[in-house]
């Protein structure tokens, strides 16, 4: 078991942007060989790996080195008329040692975009990977020589690993994974009061008006729905269509899921990998049943046994509330749709459920898109488009309900790695400020006067009624 050392000394934040942007190269030089080992680690297939890994690491690593001084400088902020004289700033300043626990969907990115942005923060990092995906020395060779001792340590195992990290009590937990260990987590760290950030499931709703150019919504519900094969927190996997395009859109989706291919490839030559942990693709089998003992229809991949890992796109029609499929998060290769008549049932049937982490409104008017979005319970929601608000590194991320809280990424997830001191500057001077003691009632009554005067804006009232409290009280023994 890693012992968390608490004598990592950081380099300084240009030594620390230095090192990111050495780790940047490295990734960049040794992509090939990464989405190997990816595609080893997930069976995922190697366009998903080049791009939702590689290039999306790569992007953030680009936004932390061009952003850091900026965030982690000396923040200056107005101080109010009645602190006249003073100063007022704050900085952000590391936690100390942060634990990063990641899932298996996405082994590189879910660990190096909190990993990096916990480092350039001045953290030290103790990095717990899925059991699943551990990639077994991928990450030391990736940050060898970069970060002085206790900087970065991985520890590998599984979940009673990770109990016995937090039990040592990290200055701070970042978690991305399942609701459920969420849960678990919260309740460890909340007994030693170690501060949390939870990434947790997702059961995301696209959301289709009858304004859009169908094919290319079809295409990216396909994208939405089956990128990582549907193993992604953000998978579409509520597919809401406008019943006035239902049939047409439905169709051609059938149509074109049907013509993608499945296969863990070595040239770009498949959509759809395979999927990475069995538990999952049982977990595909179960819904599927459920939803067709139910009453849906599965209009595609009908040629799937039930146990390959090779699953076909599956698309489900004649869905309803109770079915597992709906309100249950997924994690495959699937796509559940269903018409919906107006705005306002779109809107009730994408707030169903307890999830609420991304979704997508498509539709040509943008002030009915915005106003849908509003309308969401969620945490990140595309227009247009899908998947994308965490294509942009500036983007802040995370969810609501129960796919969780805090956020990552962009300027307010410096915010995740870092705590917060407030400093107020007063100068050096003799003076015994008017609301310190002695108390009378005289000085009760001038100071009721003073708030009136102030937040009336009767500033000459302000003025007179401030200076005579700035003459004070003499007391006895008070000076
Ligand atoms: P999981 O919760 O089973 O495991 C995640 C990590 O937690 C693993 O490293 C595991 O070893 C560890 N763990 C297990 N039990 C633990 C415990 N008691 N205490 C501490 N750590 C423990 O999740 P998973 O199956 O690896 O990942 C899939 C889930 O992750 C899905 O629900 C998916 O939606 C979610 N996810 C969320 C996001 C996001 O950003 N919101 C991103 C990707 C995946």
């Amino acid at each position: 078991m890693i012992e968390l050392s608490r004598r990592y000394v950081p380099p300084t934040l240009e030594g620390r942007i230095d090192a990111l942007r050495v780790l940047q190269s490295r990734v960049l030089e040794k992509r090939e060989w990464l989405v190997d080992e990816i595609q080893k680690a997930t069976r995922k297939c190697r366009t998903d790996a080049l791009v939702s890994e590689i290039f999306s690491v790569l992007d953030h690593v680009h936004y932390l080195v061009t952003h850091a001084r900026r965030v982690l400088a000396v923040h200056p902020v107005p101080t109010p008329l009645a602190l006249f004289g003073k100063k007022s700033k704050y900085w952000l300043e590391p936690y100390g040692v942060v634990l990063v626990i990641s899932p298996w969907n996405y082994p590189l990115n879910l660990a190096l975009v909190p990993i990096t942005t916990a480092l350039v923060c001045g953290n030290a990092v103790v990095f717990k990977p899925s059991e699943w995906t551990p990639m077994r020395g991928v990450l030391e060779s990736l940050f060898e020589g970069l970060f002085p001792e206790g900087g970065f340590q991985v520890a590998y195992g599984d979940g009673e690993t990770a109990k016995g990290l937090i039990a040592q009590r990290p200055d701070k937990i970042f978690f991305t994974g399942s609701t459920a260990t969420g849960k678990r987590i919260l309740a460890q760290a909340a007994e030693l009061l170690v501060p949390v950030d939870l990434e947790l499931g997702g059961k995301d709703a696209m959301i289709v008006f009858d304004d859009v150019d169908i094919e290319r919504a079809v295409q990216g519900a396909l994208w939405g729905a089956l990128t990582n094969s549907g193993q992604s927190c953000t998978s579409v996997e509520r597919l809401l269509v406008q019943e006035t395009i239902y049939e047409k859109f439905r169709d051609r989706l059938v149509e074109a899921a049907a013509g993608l291919r499945v296969g863990v490839d070595t040239d770009g030559s498949t959509e759809l990998g395979e999927m990475t942990a069995p538990f999952q693709i049982e977990k595909v089998r179960l819904q599927i049943d459920d939803a067709k003992a139910q009453g849906a229809r599965v209009l595609t991949g009908l040629s799937w046994d039930g146990r390959s890992a090779a699953i076909p796109p599956l698309v489900v029609e004649n869905v309803t509330d109770a079915m597992a499929v709906w309100n249950e998060e997924t994690f495959g290769p699937v796509i559940a749709v269903r018409p919906f008549r107006d705005e306002a049932e779109a809107v009730r049937r994408a707030n169903q459920g307890a999830y609420g982490l991304s979704a997508s409104v498509w539709s040509r008017d943008l002030k009915r898109a915005e106003r849908v979005a509003s309308a969401l319970v969620v945490g990140n929601v595309s227009l247009n488009n899908v998947m994308l608000t965490e294509g942009n590194a500036a983007l802040p991320f995370g969810g609501r309900k129960q796919s969780g809280f805090g956020r990552y990424k962009g300027d307010l997830g410096f915010l995740a790695f870092s705590a917060v001191k407030s400093v107020l500057v007063d100068k050096d001077s003799r003076k015994i400020e008017s609301n310190w003691f002695p108390y009378s009632p005289r000085k009760y009554g001038l100071f009721a006067r003073l708030i009136d005067a102030l937040f009336k804006r009767r500033w000459l009232t302000f003025v007179l009624t401030g200076l005579k409290l700035e003459k004070g009280e003499k007391h006895a023994g008070v000076r």
